[in-house]
């Protein structure tokens, strides 16, 4: 469910037209709806209702400031994977000791950083990690909190480059490693242990995979228990899929309900580290179609956004719904929509049904407001598009399209040239 509708075959945005904002924004531009986001997060947290638990929203889907802060308004903890994570959580407004951070490849400077910030936890991916922490921890005279991230060989059934939870993925520590870095843990003086952790992939659609690494993370808690080492927070990871295109993913309340009934009495406080379900559904691009063209054997629609705005369609093979801004009548017809970008992979959707559309059309790409302008980049120095948030009948540009001076600011061309 989310706040992206048509009224009299234009569609809206809230109540604000999607056209209004193209015409003094320019195109393209990332759109997010305030009232979706809102919602998508209090679904999620309040599915867990009764429940001890910290729903940690995962940075990486989306590090706009102003999404950032809203969450943090709702109350939503952060889950980060990198130093500008942190920063930009800080600056955001979320506590420290609602933070936890993510990640194979914590430098050093990024280490000390969360240690000087006291960041409720490090989920750990390695025993030179561990070994590392530990010696920041001392140098700097601070306690670390630690969880390890236990990789529980679950099969998500998810698109391969974004499961997590297998054997052969760089992520996490096996079950019975796990265990043997634990003990090591627990004789470090610079670290506490507080937790175990997952995250087992990204866009899953079935309820049996977060069951069965739950499961596999509790008989761990206890046999830990064993060993007199007490685990106080239970980290599930995010991961819990969207709709697309047909998918039908567990609602949240059924995926807190299936955790809830595997967790049964353990006593235990529950993070929870979801992304893209609240922020996919809440945000679009939307894009200005430039030509069309008729291949030999293929009509393209090339369009001003491209591979470059959205990595999603090439990377992940993603489908993303392209909807027109303004409904027309008259025969469909099938076409790819491709951006200006000189590679074969710049598509934003292939083989789609579009209603006609001609030059000076806007396309809403739907779903992408997780994993979208967050992998943006500048190849073929084109400018990141503008960000553009709508809460009811007002709209405000939360990222300002970039101009041809940040381009190269920051270059130098040294003398012996
Ligand atoms: C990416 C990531 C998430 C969020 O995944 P979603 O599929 O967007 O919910 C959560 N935790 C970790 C450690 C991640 O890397």
């Amino acid at each position: 469910m989310h706040y992206f509708q048509y009224h009299n075959n234009e569609m809206y945005c809230e109540d604000v037209p999607v056209q209004t904002i193209a015409r003094q924004v320019g195109t393209p531009f990332y759109l997010y709806s305030h009232a979706t986001l809102t919602r998508h997060f209090k679904a999620f947290n309040d599915a867990f209702e009764g429940l001890d638990r910290l729903v940690c929203f995962s940075a990486k889907a989306n590090t706009s400031m102003a999404v950032l802060k809203l969450l943090a308004k709702l109350g939503s903890g952060l889950d980060i994977v990198s130093g500008g994570e942190l920063f930009r959580g800080l600056k955001a407004g979320f506590s420290p000791d609602h933070i936890v951070y993510s990640g194979v490849g914590k430098r050093v400077d990024e280490i000390d950083f969360a240690l000087e910030a006291g960041i409720l936890m490090f989920n750990i991916e390695s025993l030179e990690e561990l070994e590392l922490i530990q010696l920041r921890a001392a140098a700097l005279h601070k306690k670390a909190f630690v969880s390890i991230r236990v990789n529980p060989d679950v099969d998500p059934k998810t698109h391969p480059y974004i499961s997590t939870g297998l054997k052969k993925n760089k992520f996490g520590i096996d079950t019975e490693s796990a265990l043997s870095a634990y003990q090591r843990a627990s004789r470090m003086s610079h670290i506490s242990i507080v937790g175990i952790d997952c995250h087992i992939g990204s866009q899953i659609t079935e309820i049996q995979p977060f069951e069965d690494a739950l499961k596999s993370l509790k008989s761990l808690i206890q046999r830990l228990g064993t060993m007199g080492i007490p685990i106080r927070y239970l980290d599930m990871g995010g991961g819990l899929g969207i709709t697309y295109r047909e998918e039908s993913p567990p609602q949240p309340f059924e995926y807190a309900r299936a955790i809830s009934n595997v967790l049964g009495d353990l006593k235990i406080q529950l993070i929870l580290e979801p992304g893209r379900v609240i922020v996919g559904n809440a945000g679009i691009l939307v894009t200005q179609v430039l030509y069309r063209k008729k291949g030999l054997v293929k009509e393209f629609v090339i369009t001003d956004a491209g591979m470059n705005d959205l990595m999603r369609p090439i990377l992940y093979n993603a489908y993303h719904e392209a909807l027109p801004v303004v409904q027309s009548s008259g025969e469909p017809f099938t076409a790819d929509i491709v951006g200006p970008i000189c590679e074969t992979g710049d598509f934003l959707a292939q083989d789609r049904q579009l209603t006609p559309v001609q030059s000076g059309d806007l396309l809403a790409l739907m779903s992408a407001g997780a994993y979208g302008f967050v992998m943006s980049s500048n190849y073929c120095s084109r400018l990141r598009a503008a960000e553009v948030m709508v809460k009811g009948d007002q709209f405000a540009v939360i990222k300002n399209r970039e101009t041809y001076a940040d381009l190269i600011a920051g270059e130098s061309v040294p003398a012996f040239i």
